[in-house]
């Protein structure tokens, strides 16, 4: 059985649910509030293994109440915790979410041990990458151990996936080695200076990432689901119409289902269809984990 690894980031989210968000200088009273285990590489780790998928999960936590309490849901979570190590003197990944009653969310996050999963950590896990696994990575830990990893994944025939958020220019040596990309529309609009702002903009956004010598293009367009390009080939798949209550995560969702579908032998098409019927069921809950949803939920 193949493998997912997932290299990237561990946050304690901590969310509160508001009327509005607060402009710069303003007090407001939220509603509720809730802590979460989240950072984009966890999330996508526990959407591919809620999904059903075998998942490594490489990551760094701070040597404190979060981080030890990150790498014991890892465990419950069904996730193989062996790459996830504790940095000391540095904290645990932390994020602060407040989430609006149209289900938009803003977030900072102070990334802590994040930033210390280094080159040694990718040379560590590479004993276990096997052809046929795959690697998704995020940008929420040394854009360096990023390059790396996609580097040496690649010298063992692992598919590298990037979902290149939070959104940055990224150098063309990095892009030119992945198997696929997976940019929202204001990610892809920073990698490529293309304003994507329908299906046209985002088919012009796509080729220029193609162009760079990414194999596959796949831009989020939030409730409008996706569009798939690669060099001879465009199509647009719809998200299923649904009530959104928070769309914290959506995308990771998304992109944890993605490589599962494709790990597990599906086409682009179905596995982009099975990414936008797990991501539509997460916007329906709160929360980042809390809201991946697992297999069961999607028959
Ligand atoms: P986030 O940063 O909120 O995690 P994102 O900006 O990375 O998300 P989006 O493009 O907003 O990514 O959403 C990812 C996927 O989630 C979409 O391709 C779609 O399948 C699903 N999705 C997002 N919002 C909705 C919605 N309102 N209704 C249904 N599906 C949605």
């Amino acid at each position: 059985m193949s493998t997912v690894f997932v290299i990237g980031s561990s946050n304690t989210d901590m969310v509160i649910q508001s009327a509005h968000h607060p402009k710069p200088g303003e007090t407001i009273l939220g509603n509720n509030f809730i802590i979460n285990p989240g950072g984009k590489g966890a999330n996508q780790a526990v959407a591919a293994a809620r999904l059903g998928g075998q998942v490594t999960f490489v990551a760094k936590v701070g040597d404190d109440l979060f981080g030890h309490q990150a790498i014991q849901h890892f465990q419950n979570e069904g996730i193989n915790k062996d790459f996830v190590t504790l940095e000391a003197n540095q904290p645990s990944g932390v994020a602060l979410i407040t989430v609006d009653a149209k289900g938009e969310n803003t977030i900072v996050v102070a990334p802590g041990a994040n930033l210390f999963l280094l080159k040694k950590e990718i040379e560590t896990v590479a004993n276990a990458f096997q052809v046929g696994d795959f690697a998704l990575f995020q940008l929420e830990i040394p854009i360096e151990t990023v390059q790396y990893g996609i580097k040496i994944a690649n010298s063992k025939g692992v598919k590298c996936v990037l979902n290149p958020a939070p959104a940055q220019v990224l150098p063309n040596e990095l892009l030119h080695g992945l198997f696929a990309i997976t940019p929202n529309e204001t990610e892809a609009q920073i990698l490529t200076g293309i304003e994507v702002k329908d299906l046209a903009s985002a088919e012009k956004a796509a080729s220029i990432l193609l162009a760079k010598g990414v194999q596959h293009v796949v831009i989020t367009l939030g409730a409008e689901g996706a569009l798939y390009c690669t060099q001879n080939q465009s199509f647009h798949v719809k998200a299923p119409s649904v009530h959104a209550v928070d769309t914290t995560a959506a995308g990771d969702c998304f992109n944890g289902a993605l490589v599962l579908g494709l790990m597990e032998g599906n086409d682009w098409n179905a596995a982009i269809e099975f990414a936008c019927t797990a991501a539509s069921k997460s916007v329906q809950k709160l929360g980042a984990q809390a809201s991946m949803p697992h297999k069961s939920d999607l028959v």
